[in-house]
């Protein structure tokens, strides 16, 4: 069975370890910062034996170099973005086996925060960065709205069930938002009360599901009427298309 277990890194990032538990091998998602990681091994019976990057933000790779000059692991990566220790690029439509946790993740290349930024699926789980998070999607640092447009488009045709691990917790601020956006949503009312209570615990919010996601999340929800006549109303004119009500919905969002 795999499990995955959070570590809290900075501010409001999640390093995220991937664990079987046929084995005490696990892998480390995005270790902005190394202390609390090589902390985390310390104290527990688990080791390191790669370590995965979903895009180039310092938030994300900062601790490769301390880590892989502790242990020797292979880091995965981006191809197409300037990463120094990663040691095997991936692309679009690779499979990456680690046969050390017996786990096995599909390549999904979904630019748009950055321009080389990948997703890890697998396992009905998905490790997925920056591009989405919980109710709420990255800012567009270097795509355009078409190319995230397209990037979230990719990840709603996963099934539903589909398990979405993002790098920050961000979900209350989000949910805000979206109840903006969509002020007669009964969804993200109850996404509102659930988490809330998750957070006074000091509970992650993170993961979602994708079903989820579809029913709270207003970058995904550019079909809807409400969330159409809210994205209308900001740009002041009306909008054709779904690239544009989603480009006017990211930049309402910047300015919330
Ligand atoms: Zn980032
Ligand atoms: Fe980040």
């Amino acid at each position: 069975m795999i499990n995955v277990i959070p570590i809290s890194a900075f501010q409001d990032n999640y390093i995220w370890i991937i664990k079987n538990s046929e084995s005490d091998g696990v892998a480390i998602v995005d270790p902005g910062d190394a202390a609390p990681v090589i902390d985390y091994f310390t104290t527990s019976k688990l080791h390191p034996v790669a370590i995965l990057i979903t895009h180039h933000h310092r938030d994300h790779v900062g601790g490769i170099e301390q880590l892989t000059s502790k242990y020797t692991i292979p880091v995965y990566g981006p191809s197409s973005e300037n990463i120094s220790g990663i040691t095997h690029p991936l692309n679009e439509g690779d499979t990456l086996l680690l046969d050390k946790l017996n786990v096995k993740f599909d390549i999904l290349e979904v630019p748009g925060h950055t321009l080389g930024h990948i997703a890890y699926y697998g396992h009905k789980k998905l490790f997925i960065g920056d591009t989405l998070f919980m109710s709420g999607c990255g800012r567009l640092f270097e795509g355009t709205p078409k190319q995230m447009y397209q990037s979230l488009n990719k990840i709603t045709n996963l099934p539903e069930d589909t398990e979405i691990f993002c790098a920050h917790e961000y979900t209350l601020a989000n949910l805000c938002f979206a109840r903006a956006v969509e002020p007669d949503n009964k969804d993200i009312v109850a996404r509102v009360e659930h988490c809330s209570q998750l957070r006074k615990k000091n509970l992650p919010t993170v993961p979602g599901t994708i079903g989820e996601e579809k029913k709270t999340n207003p970058f995904l929800r550019v079909n809807e009427p409400e969330v159409i006549n809210s994205a209308e109303n900001y740009a002041g004119h009306t909008l054709s298309n779904n690239v544009d009500i989603f480009a006017s919905i990211r930049k309402w969002k910047d300015n919330f």
